[in-house]
This record gives C-alpha cells, sequence and structure tokens, in this order.
C-alpha cells in the first residue's frame, strides 16, 4: 500500500506539474462584418500539446483513476477509442512511465496511429466500432491492467464547478467582449463529457447561456435527446471523426442540453474547408459541424434581429484530415457534393442571408 501512495503521489505531480508548463488555448473572434451585433468565438482546442480538446479528457481520466487507486505503478491502461483520446492518452501514460494500448476501429486515420505511436502506445485494431468496448474490456483483464472507459468516466473525471475546466476558461476569456455572457454555447459529442461539464457549469453560475449540441449523420446521440430513449443504437460509425456514436453513451447527459441540430456531413465537411479559407488555420472535421450549427442558431438570431455572442470549438487541427475530409477526390470518392452548402455558408457569411440548401 505504501509503494502505491508514493508513486500516486508522484503521478499527481508529474500530471500537474504538465499542467503548469502548459498555458490555456486561445479563444478567437471571427471577423463578421456582414453580421454587425452577432459575435462568433472559437474556443481553439488545436493548440493543446496534444493537439485536441481530448488532452483536457486524458488529463482529468488519468488524475480521477490514480486517484481513486484505480491505476498505479506498472499498470496496463487499456482504452476504447475513435483516435483523438488514444493520442492524448499516450501522451499522459509515456509521462507516467505506463504501458498503454488502444483499441480503435480499423479505419482509424494514420495520422492518429503515428501520433499513438509516436508517444509509445500500442494499437489494437478491430473491424467495427461497435467492438471496441467488449474488447478493451477483455484485453484489460488479459493483461491484469485498467480499462480507462472514457466513454463511461468523462462526465465525472472534469471538474464541473471550475478549476480551470473548459467552461470557467470561456467565461474567463468573455470578460471584456461587447456580449461577456454568450447567448448559446455550440458544441459536439464524442463521450459527451465536453456537454456535460459546460452545461453543469452555466447552470451553477446561474448563467442565461443555452447549450447547443450539434450531432453528425451516423449517430444515435440526436435521437436519444429527442425520443429520451438510451437504448437506441445504429450499426453504422460517424463520418466525422471525434463525434457522433453507434450507441447513447453513459458520459452523454441530455437533461443539461437546450437543443440539438442534426448537421448534414456534406454540410460539417463544407464549413470546415470555408472556416479554414477565413482563418489562419485549418480546423478539424468536427469543427465543421460545430461552425454549421451555429450558424443556423445565428441566421435565426439575425432573423429575430436579436443581438449577442455564440462560443464555439476548434476541437482538433486540419492536418490530421488532409487525405480525407480536405481532399477533393475524398470527398467526391465518398458521394458528398459540398458545393451547396459552401455557397450557402459563404453567402450568410458575407450578406447576412441565409438560404435554404433546397430554395
Ligand atoms: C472527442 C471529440 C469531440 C467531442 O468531445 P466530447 O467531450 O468527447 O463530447 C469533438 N471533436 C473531436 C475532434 C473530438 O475528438
Amino acid at each position: 500500500m505504501d509503494d502505491c501512495r508514493g508513486w500516486c503521489t508522484e503521478a499527481v505531480r508529474i500530471i500537474e506539474a504538465d499542467f503548469n508548463r502548459s498555458a490555456d488555448t486561445h479563444l478567437f473572434k471571427l471577423d463578421l462584418p456582414a453580421l454587425p451585433g452577432v459575435d462568433l468565438y472559437f474556443k481553439d482546442e488545436s493548440t493543446h500539446p496534444t493537439r485536441s480538446l481530448k488532452h483536457r479528457l486524458a488529463r482529468s481520466l488519468f488524475l480521477y483513476t490514480i486517484c481513486n487507486g484505480w491505476v498505479s505503478e506498472g499498470t496496463t491502461v487499456v482504452e476504447a477509442s475513435s483516435g483523438s483520446t488514444a493520442v492524448s492518452e499516450a501522451y499522459f501514460a509515456r509521462l507516467l512511465g505506463l504501458p498503454f494500448i488502444a483499441v480503435m476501429p480499423r479505419s482509424t486515420s494514420p495520422e492518429k496511429v503515428d501520433a499513438i505511436t509516436f508517444y509509445g502506445g500500442k494499437c489494437h485494431f478491430v473491424d467495427t466500432p461497435a467492438e471496441i468496448y467488449a474488447e478493451s474490456k477483455r484485453l484489460a483483464e488479459e493483461t491484469g491492467g485498467h480499462y480507462m472507459d472514457q466513454f463511461t468516466y468523462a462526465e465525472r473525471a472534469t471538474d464541473w464547478r471550475g478549476n480551470n475546466n473548459i467552461a470557467e476558461a470561456i467565461f474567463e476569456q468573455m470578460k471584456r467582449e461587447p456580449a461577456p455572457i454568450p447567448t448559446w454555447i455550440v458544441v459536439s459529442a464524442g463521450t459527451g463529457g465536453t456537454s456535460a461539464t459546460i452545461g453543469r457549469y452555466v447552470r451553477y453560475c446561474r448563467h442565461e447561456t443555452r447549450i447547443c449540441v450539434v450531432d453528425p449523420e451516423y449517430s444515435v446521440f440526436y435521437d436519444c435527446f429527442e425520443s429520451g430513449d438510451r437504448t437506441l443504437t445504429i450499426d453504422a460509425s460517424s463520418r466525422v471523426e471525434g463525434i457522433g456514436r453507434p450507441r447513447c453513451e453513459p458520459s452523454f447527459i441530455p437533461e443539461i442540453i437546450d437543443r440539438m441540430i442534426k448537421v448534414p456531413d456534406a454540410a460539417t465537411f463544407a464549413a470546415m474547408r470555408v472556416l479554414g479559407e477565413r482563418v489562419d488555420h485549418l480546423p478539424g472535421a468536427s469543427t465543421g459541424t460545430n461552425l454549421y450549427g451555429s450558424l443556423e442558431i445565428m441566421a435565426e438570431m439575425v432573423e429575430k434581429g436579436e443581438k449577442g455572442a455564440l462560443v464555439t470549438l476548434l476541437c482538433d487541427p486540419g492536418e490530421r484530415y488532409r487525405d480525407t475530409s480536405y481532399d477533393d477526390d475524398w470527398l467526391a470518392a465518398n458521394g458528398f457534393d459540398i458545393a451547396p452548402y459552401v455557397e450557402q455558408i459563404d453567402r450568410f457569411l458575407d450578406t447576412g442571408e441565409w438560404r435554404p440548401i433546397d430554395a
């Protein structure tokens, strides 16, 4: 027991020291002269050491499991992931000198596989996304290791009342803006952890901010939210990496979400491209989903003459998607026609006019 306490104490120090060396991520404002009084901000999560918002989650999960006594010296850590979480967990496992195995669908992008391997993690592939959970559990038992299980623990591993969580950081960074309390915060859901943290924080601080969660085509979150049925599943995997799930993950908390918007995948890729041309760095695919949902809400605000701010997230960098959603041949081969959406988005951003797609 004493040995374990010694290791745990040092492990917590290592993680906290890493945090102490890191800076907060930027909140940048998109310049929108055609939409006076409606402001759009992005919390740029692509600047974490492991390049995505999963850096926050991985840090929280390691602290939570270590402080629970579930992981100690030499424990093999196993995780079910669509890629980004495994990259960030591999980083922390290496900091702590722990063996790490990522269980992922075979379709995971080579860039993510490389990043996991770079941090010394091992990749274990399964054929379908639905298999990652049982296979992770099995591997953890076989190695005497610990199954981290982000899809269960994401919502509870992060301190929801503050302590530098993403919600507190956003409200701090908004303080000197014309509309410091955003009308909406728009996020997407993979584990649901980010929406849970922000939703709880907003209620705890008694802010009027509402939470909108955007969902890609192949995902059950939207239907779970609308129907209240948590048992829904689909036999398909999301084409927007990092978001959308085939089952309603335990970490997804619909009760603290005010609204959900289903975003067509072609609209996601169009929005991602348009943003990439208007800012100085490339956003990843889920950022396109976030932007498209935000634009729908902004169009409603313009229509009603409402003023206010929206905050959304730039979740990870576009460099990870050069061979997929940034590649015209990939889009064509997968049947995505983004042109009508690009036109719709550009027109809105340039003139303030939102034309429905079929008009
Ligand atoms: C995980 C992830 C999200 C969603 O975050 P959750 O907190 O897991 O719901 C969005 N975008 C990317 C790229 C992700 O990896």
